[in-house]
């Protein structure tokens, strides 16, 4: 007799019935793609869920185990379509409306998907390319009609899920199906995938939420894109708690995000650096703007820069909690939160800790090792590659034989190269690929975009290594000046003079209009690299 009921499965559909039966009055608002606000509520939606569910089985016969892929913005079809593949045993496979053509059809064909849900107005980018997909039978457009659709078997979704009963019960899935397929944005080759799992995902939504400020009084509304890592698992994470969901549709600027945290009376909020710089730039400028409901911008993907959690705290009095996290670890797995005698220092000293990534959720172990893969200390010096393991980080990449090179004896080899400090918080310097080498000499260039960007002028700023005759790499700034501002190259070296080593400085800072981005809204370094390749040697 096992001790406990440990082969108690840990399957969503646990998490999602509790939900519905403890907060059926719990609000979801959904700002559909032509703009209107849908109102609902959990227990009028768990209707539509169990229809849905209905639907996929009967009426476009995806079997159990089968995947559904996602074409949409954050809205209320999409919060469906998560919760009725998970429950009913089916896969929801978001596709990335970013990627490029041929990028999307590999994950199509790859993920086997059997049906296409796309949004009303991102009909026509997947129409392009409609005709490559080899396993796809039907489209179900997400609206009340398919009507002048150029799409193969179009159906409306309202209709889909009005032919059908409820689905009553959901399957004993296992706990080791996959509920979900994530691809990462395949900046190099082809992108690769991972299967989340029930107990992947169930385990990376308690253990996330020990730590995130969500409650049922909270109102969560997600920037970071349901179509790229689960939208960081907010909304299984708000769904779960009960709480108000606020589903931004597809107007993320910083306009229609603020007027929407002030309407909806938004408490946290999660997505990458960009979205909080435009956000903070806007709110610069429009002080009357009331976002006095917020608390917290979860905010991750990419490091974060000190100065704006700063301005955050100082001007509007909302905590930026720094994340790390990837596609492969579920995919949250680090947050920077203060301990309990932290809370007491010095604003400047808590910054130092908030602008590093943070320390692993419960449930995950890190370390960090050297190019032999000896571990090294954590001393806050040493730094090496981050190295993960636990229940919620892939084991493999979906199908695919590149898998060998990322997994480590049971570790996941994360490409990030780190520091971490005798308190346990992860410090990135660089992802391995962007370090740049100059003269055998490491420059981070993570230190040298904080620094750019701690500059009152600057929006935006990326550093990346171009080609030097003399010392092989050397650093060039590309920067984004603050609307209306003048500010020079030999202003901002100068600001970075007595902050970082002399031969930190980078050899040329040029002034862009903006800074080219991957399809998750990092700075793309691999385009800037490419285009200024020789921008020193030419000279
Ligand atoms: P993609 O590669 O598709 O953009 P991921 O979200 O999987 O998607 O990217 C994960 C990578 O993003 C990490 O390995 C790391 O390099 C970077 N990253 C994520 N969060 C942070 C952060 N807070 N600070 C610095 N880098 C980050």
């Amino acid at each position: 007799m096992p001790h406990m009921m440990d082969d108690f499965p840990l399957r969503m559909s646990t998490l999602y019935d509790q939900a519905v039966r403890l907060y059926p009055r719990s609000e979801i608002v959904s700002v559909e793609s032509d703009g209107s606000v849908f109102r609902t509520d959990y227990g009028t939606v768990d209707g539509r869920i169990r229809r849905l569910a209905a639907a996929l089985e009967s009426e476009l016969g995806v079997p159990y185990g089968g995947a559904v892929g996602t074409f949409a913005w954050n809205n209320l079809r999409h919060h469906e379509l998560y919760w009725a593949t998970a429950n009913s045993g089916r896969i929801c496979h978001t596709l990335n409306i970013r990627l490029f053509p041929e990028q999307l059809t590999y994950i199509v064909n790859h993920g086997e998907d059997q049906v296409i849900f796309v949004d009303p107005d991102l009909v026509d980018l997947i129409a392009q390319v409609a005709d490559t997909f080899d396993t796809v039978r039907a489209f179900v457009v997400m609206g009340d009609s398919a009507q002048g659709f150029d799409l193969p078997n179009a159906i409306a979704y309202e209709d889909l899920i009005s032919r059908v009963d409820p689905m009553s019960e959901w399957p004993d899935v296992g706990e080791g199906d996959p509920l979900m397929y994530c691809y990462t944005s395949g900046t190099t080759g082809n992108s690769k995938g991972v299967a989340y799992t029930h107990r992947s995902t169930y385990l990376h939504t308690i253990s996330n939420l020990a730590n995130l400020p969500i409650s049922a009084s909270d109102n969560v509304l997600p920037v970071v894109p349901m179509f790229h890592a689960s939208a960081w698992g907010f909304t299984f994470m708000a769904t779960v708690r009960g709480a108000k969901i606020t589903l931004p549709g597809p107007d993320l600027s910083p306009q229609g995000l603020v007027n929407l945290f002030e309407s909806e009376s938004v408490t946290i909020s999660a997505g990458v650096p960009t979205v909080w710089i435009g956000v903070q730039e806007y709110l610069a400028k429009h002080p009357e703007a009331d976002v006095s409901s917020i608390r917290s911008f979860v905010c991750g993907g990419s490091a974060v820069p000190r100065a704006m959690i700063d301005w955050y705290h100082q001007n509007r009095d909302i905590t930026v909690i720094h994340a790390w996290g990837m596609t492969e670890t579920n995919p949250v797995a680090t947050l920077s939160l203060l301990k309990p005698e932290m809370q007491s220092w010095a604003w400047e000293d808590q910054l130092d800790v908030l602008e590093t990534q943070g320390t692993p959720v419960p449930g995950l172990e890190i370390k960090i090792v050297d190019e032999a893969g000896n571990s090294l200390p954590h001393d806050g010096e040493a730094f090496g590659e981050l190295l993960i393991r636990g229940p919620w980080v892939a084991a493999e990449y979906y199908n695919d034989p590149r898998t060998a090179a990322s997994f480590q004896d049971g570790w996941l080899r994360t490409g990030d190269v780190c520091k971490i400090t005798p308190e346990g918080y992860v410090k990135i310097t660089d992802r391995a690929k962007d370090v740049i080498k100059s003269g055998g000499e490491w420059i981070s260039s993570l230190d040298l975009e904080n620094e750019l960007m701690a500059h009152p002028d600057v929006v935006e700023a990326t550093v990346v290594g171009v080609n030097h005759e003399k010392w092989q790499e050397r650093p060039v700034a590309f920067v984004v000046a603050r609307q209306g501002r003048e500010v020079t190259e030999s202003q901002l070296i100068e600001h970075l003079r007595p902050r970082v080593a002399k031969w930190w400085l980078p050899d040329r800072v040029i002034f862009i209009d903006e800074i080219p981005k991957t399809g998750t809204g990092k700075f793309d370094k691999k385009v800037v690299r490419e285009r200024y390749m020789n921008v020193l040697t030419s000279d």
